[in-house]
């Protein structure tokens, strides 16, 4: 038996939360975001199970390659464009639908040669001010890329900075709004937090991540906790060691718990090595043995203690989910200060994948 840390993925948590964006934005498009390798869960392993999408979106050419190569054959949207203008070519082979956020890629696929006009996400910068063309300027680049051999169908593209609070949009939207006053163009506007809470941005083509995955944009579950979705990634391992703590006992690197009376702890086989926070203060939550319980101590690169107070049938081999469908990603994600997009992501390289 090897060690018993595994991460599960549950891809029909993954086709539930498909079906759920598609009842929150019933008349748009859905481009389903699988950067980051589809946001750590694994592009290859959970592709086929978002087979009812309308495309893919994402930013590293060879994850576009792997699903052509895979056999997709509808869109496939690079967020960020092509980051030199050799990859064009790559564009025009694989029918690859392009972001243009600046004038030297406008430029670059002016001068391209192509076997067909590729598809333009032409990207504003509606206050984000990381990537797009300003606002003002938009109606003078509609003009000129519809007179571009080279540019196939076009659809005007932002990406909200603040879509999580009630009031985010309310700004980039009139922007948007503005610039385009007098043309005609499709939008792709919203991301996860704009696909649930702000319909009025979803027009065509809607660009929901994380709640594919199951997990919240906010950082807090409950604020989608009725929305339907599942998680989809759980992190699972076993107890490996049992510690019994007089009182005044301390745990782990730096002694950072101190019991106050006798307690009984558990080890489990999980650490930062494994893309569990080491961040995670005392307290965070874990389920043992089908129990609700709390981590104690600093998280090492492959173990982490936990208090088996409440989990009194737990010992060595009882199950242990650092996070997933008990507890949420979000959760243990908020204790150690970030979000569950970081925490699925950072899933480290040694960890073995199941799929259910
Ligand atoms: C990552 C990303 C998304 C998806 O964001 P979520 O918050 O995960 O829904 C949408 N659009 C762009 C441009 C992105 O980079």
């Amino acid at each position: 038996m090897s060690r018993p840390l595994v991460a599960r993925i549950d891809l029909s948590a993954l086709r539930n939360n498909l079906a759920v964006v598609r009842r929150a934005a019933p008349h748009a498009r859905i481009w389903s975001v699988v950067k980051a390798n589809a946001y750590g869960h694994g592009l290859d392993r959970v592709w086929s199970a978002l087979n009812q999408t309308d495309g893919f979106a994402m930013l590293n050419i060879e994850e576009a390659i792997l699903l052509r190569e895979r056999g997709w054959k509808g869109p496939v949207l690079m967020m960020e464009g092509f980051f030199h203008s050799d990859e064009l070519s790559i564009f025009d082979r694989y029918r690859l639908t392009t972001a243009l956020h600046s004038n030297w890629q406008l430029k670059a696929l002016e001068a391209a040669k192509l076997s067909a006009p590729i598809d333009v996400y032409l990207k504003i910068n509606s206050g984000m001010n990381r990537l797009g063309f300003a606002p003002g300027t938009l109606t003078t680049l509609w003009q000129k890329l519809q007179n571009m051999t080279n540019v196939g169908d076009m659809t005007l593209m932002t990406h909200f900075a603040d879509a999580e609070s009630p009031d985010g949009i309310t700004a980039p939207l009139h922007c948007i709004n503005q610039a385009a006053e007098g043309i005609d163009c499709p939008r792709s506007l919203a991301n996860s937090a704009a696909t649930l809470w702000h319909p009025e941005t979803h027009y065509q083509w809607v660009r929901p991540g994380i709640i594919l995955y199951g997990a919240s944009p906010s950082g807090q579950w409950q604020d989608v906790a009725t929305t339907g979705i599942q998680p989809v990634m759980s992190l699972e391992s076993e107890i490996i060691g049992i510690q019994q703590l007089q009182s005044g006992s301390r745990v782990g690197y730096g002694g950072r718990f101190s019991a106050a009376e006798p307690l009984r702890i558990g080890i489990v086989a999980g650490g930062y090595a494994d893309g569990y926070p080491r961040l995670a203060p005392d307290g965070t939550p874990i389920w043992v043995d089908g129990v609700r319980t709390r981590t104690l101590g600093k998280i090492s690169m492959d173990m982490l203690a936990v208090d088996l107070t409440p989990c009194e049938h737990a010992g060595i081999g009882s199950r242990v989910e650092l996070w997933g469908k008990q507890i949420k990603i979000d959760d243990v994600a908020g204790q150690a200060g970030t979000v569950g997009y970081e925490l699925m992501c950072a899933l480290a390289p040694r960890v073995p994948v199941m799929t259910d």
